[in-house]
């Protein structure tokens, strides 16, 4: 029999489901940069309406999104305040440099932006000195092992946004995750920001697709920005049609990925040889450190996967594990399991 595989790395193993295919092969297309793609205006209608904002543009990637949005926002030059460790610092490949060629000040040392140490690092008008453009929050925070960024200092946020005349982004590519985390509505945990984005590709379980969501002057600058990245796409409604039905059935289930990481936590930490680096499992990921004499990663990962259990090398010592549509309360037992396993013998 061969081994049943449970993939942790990351909730963007999702694959669509039969029933999410069977709606892409039944959905009505028309060329979309010729506005005719019937599929994909619904979807950006409804991710609009879901988030609060008056348009939105479908794209092929959260990475996509973010830097249309910094490509709207911002002049070369320009400064983005931003809490430490987010994707457009990591895991973009230089884009904001390369793309955008903005400067990006990670001002918080965690996951979260604290007003008063914002405030500070906003720039006067000077001559010489650089202009702080944008601020921008990351919710849920992914380096930060998926941390709902908190309801209440969010309001303090777009308070100083709104006093000093600076936009405000959200990359929300979990925000379905915060927003259950939050027990509130994503258009609230959105309110008061000028954009954001989300991705249907993750937790909810499509396999292509991100939306930028903004006011209509705002996403028609993106739409051609994304013409100018060659993002512009043709008969995506294919894609599109996945997306919708994301929203319509895997929004409230994320509610079994946050348990399962919750209990896949609770397991780890009975385990000699590890530690888990924050102090409570917000959402849907579990982070946690080698100890200094346990195996080193390489080693410690090949055994995981040699049992069938996939994880995500995440920093020197550190291992994400990631629960999603494809993994259940089981896989997460087994995970914990064959992970005491390969640390035995440290
Ligand atoms: C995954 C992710 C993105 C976008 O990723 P793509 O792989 O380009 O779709 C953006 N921001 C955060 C926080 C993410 O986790």
């Amino acid at each position: 029999m061969t081994q049943h595989i449970v993939d942790l790395r990351s909730d963007t193993m999702t694959r669509p489901t039969p029933t999410m295919r069977d709606m892409m092969a039944h959905a009505d297309v028309g060329d979309d940069v010729w506005h005719e793609d019937p599929t994909v205006a619904r979807l950006e209608a409804s991710v609009a309406t879901l988030l609060g904002f008056s348009a939105a543009l479908f794209v092929p990637s959260g990475t996509m999104a973010n830097q249309l949005a910094l490509l709207v926002h911002c002049q070369p030059g320009d400064e983005v305040l931003i809490a430490a460790e987010t994707h457009i610092v990591h895991d973009e490949a230089g884009a904001t440099a390369v793309l955008v060629h903005v400067q990006v000040i990670e001002v918080a040392s965690s996951s979260v932006f604290i007003a008063s140490r914002l405030f500070s690092r906003i720039r006067p008008p000077d001559s010489h000195g650089n202009r702080t453009r944008l601020l921008w929050i990351e919710n849920t925070h992914n380096r930060a092992g998926g941390r709902l960024f908190p309801p209440s200092e969010l309001v303090k946020i777009v308070a100083l946004a709104r006093a000093n005349v600076l936009p405000l982004h959200i990359d929300g590519a979990r925000l379905f995750n915060a927003a259950l985390a939050a027990h509130l509505p994503p258009a609230t945990l959105l309110s008061g920001a000028d954009s954001a984005s989300i991705c249907l590709s993750k937790g909810l379980g499509a396999p292509v697709g991100s939306v930028l969501a903004g006011t209509s002057p705002f996403i028609e600058k993106a739409r051609h920005w994304r013409q100018r990245l060659g993002g512009a796409m043709r008969q995506s409604g294919i894609l599109a049609a996945a997306g919708l039905y994301a929203l319509d059935h895997h929004i409230d289930r994320l509610a079994a990925d946050h348990e399962n990481a919750h209990h896949l936590a609770a397991n780890l930490a009975k385990i000699p040889g590890l530690t888990l680096p924050t102090p409570t499992i917000d959402t849907n990921i579990v982070l946690f450190d080698l100890a200094p004499k346990a195996p080193d990663p390489q080693t410690f990962l090949a055994r995981c996967a040699k049992a069938g259990i996939l994880l995500c090398p995440f920093g020197t010592r550190r291992i994400r594990a990631v629960t999603h549509l494809d993994v259940n309360a089981d896989d997460c037992l087994r995970a914990a399991a064959t992970i005491r396993d390969a640390l035995r013998t440290y």
